[in-house]
């Protein structure tokens, strides 16, 4: 994509119809309500296809992607190795319903990568692989409180859905909430406070090492290792939920990055490569809770099914690899350090926070630490600059809070392509 085009109006005119028409069947004409443009306003884009890091829309327009999928493309659209060992499998038989070898060597290849995970079970999506790690917490631990943080997105299971959270529900019973604390990310004395009312009744800590979901926060210095020490202290298990951070903060996620080593760890996302997948492991004798050994129930038809197994194998080839992961940190700084000259040329206040290849563009006089912080974010300031960019062929979530990503096939020129636009933005907010 040349500037040149991206700079003359674009017609949206195919994907606004389907918006509309797809409404008629489907809620809000969207299968997850993060995909709506309730935040930013107009109607959603309809993709046609999309390799590395670009995407076309049904109207024909290009644009250079940070949505990522939310998380999954860290190696970019359609990487071509991911997608022949996919289709190769799917041709063998998409789904047997019984053990198949690609389980085992993605399960050892995990275990490499992820020393923590001594055993695993693959489910297909984030929202399983947190529902049932907070099971088998709370089944070996004997006892049912859960510890979140507020701002935190766990996916969609009755426990981890709390009031006061930007992910609250109606239809979750109350005695499911009541299990649920919630606690101020980045404050130790609010969380030993719980853990002081509830003394021994806390089942699990369930957290993401870096929200995701209210900006980019990454754990004070010490934080984590604080967190871990209150679990051990207390007989509590620490659930690190990795979904988004596991397979893109660092070779080995957020646990090798701040050195910690959870008992139990949920993946989903980038571990298929763009396949459906969630995971959830941890210690060996923690994990044989599980039936058929164990007493805690967990199943799945299409878990561990043989198509998602190869692409599992084909990115963890992919990204056990270090130097992927200085390209990923280089081009995101690169990102910023454009970004951020371009905003202080236009007297733009923005913070731009991020952990490795996830970021926020956030619009707020400070820095966002925790959930209170987040609420100054200026959402109508975002969400000018996301029609712009979108305009000018820049793809962003649509969402004020939620990380943005660069992925392994953005190139400089993507960088410097980002740049341009976005200051183009910033001068006409
Ligand atoms: N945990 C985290 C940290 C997430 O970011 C998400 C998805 N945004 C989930 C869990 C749920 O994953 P899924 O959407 O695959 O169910």
């Amino acid at each position: 994509m040349s500037l040149e085009i991206a700079q003359t109006a674009r017609s949206f005119a195919r994907s606004q119809k389907l918006s509309s028409e797809i409404a008629q069947f489907i809620p809000g004409g969207v299968d997850s309500p993060f995909r709506a443009f309730t935040e930013v306003g107009g109607h959603t884009i309809f993709f046609q296809g999309g390799s590395g890091s670009r995407l076309v829309d049904v109207d024909g327009n290009e644009y250079i992607d940070y949505l990522g999928a939310w998380g999954p493309a860290v190696l970019g659209h359609c990487h071509p190795q991911i997608v022949a060992a996919a289709q190769h499998a799917v041709a063998a038989g998409a789904v047997f319903g019984a053990p198949h070898v690609f389980e085992l060597e993605a399960a050892r290849a995990l275990k490499q990568l992820l020393p923590s995970m001594e055993k695993v079970r693959f489910v297909n999506s984030g929202t399983e692989a947190v529902m049932s790690a907070v099971r088998l917490a709370r089944g070996a631990t004997g006892r049912d409180l859960i510890v979140m943080f507020q701002g935190g997105y766990h996916g969609h299971s009755d426990s981890v859905l709390a009031s006061q959270n930007h992910s609250s529900s109606a239809g979750v019973p109350q005695a499911s909430a009541a299990n649920t604390l919630l606690v101020p990310y980045n404050d130790l004395p609010a969380l030993r406070a719980a853990f002081d009312r509830q003394s021994g009744k806390i089942a699990a800590i369930l957290i993401e090492p870096v929200c995701g979901s209210m900006g980019v926060v990454a754990p004070d210095d010490g934080y984590l290792q604080s967190v871990a020490e209150l679990c051990r202290t207390n007989g509590t298990l620490l659930i690190f939920d990795e979904v988004l951070t596991g397979l893109r903060v660092a070779r080995g996620g957020a646990q090798r990055r701040y050195n910690i080593r959870p008992d139990l760890t949920c993946l989903g996302k980038a571990l298929a490569g763009g396949m459906p997948i969630g995971a959830y492991g941890g210690r060996a004798e923690l994990m044989d809770r599980l039936l058929p050994v164990g007493d805690v129930y967990q199943a799945g038809t299409f878990s561990g099914n043989p198509a998602t197994m190869a692409a599992v194998i084909e990115t963890i080839k992919l990204l056990d690899d270090s130097a992927l992961y200085e390209v990923l940190e280089r081009r995101t700084a690169q990102l910023f350090d454009g970004l951020s000259s371009a905003a202080k040329k236009c007297g733009q206040t923005i913070q731009l926070q991020r952990v490795g290849s996830m970021f926020a563009v956030i619009f707020a006089p400070q820095p966002v630490r925790n959930y209170d912080d987040h609420l100054q974010i200026d959402s109508k300031k975002f969400s000018r600059f996301f029609h712009f960019i979108l305009q000018h062929g820049v793809y962003f979530p649509p969402s004020s809070v939620d990380a943005a990503c660069v992925s392994a096939a953005h190139t400089e020129t993507d960088i410097d392509e980002t740049i341009d636009v976005c200051a183009r933005a910033f001068k006409t907010l």
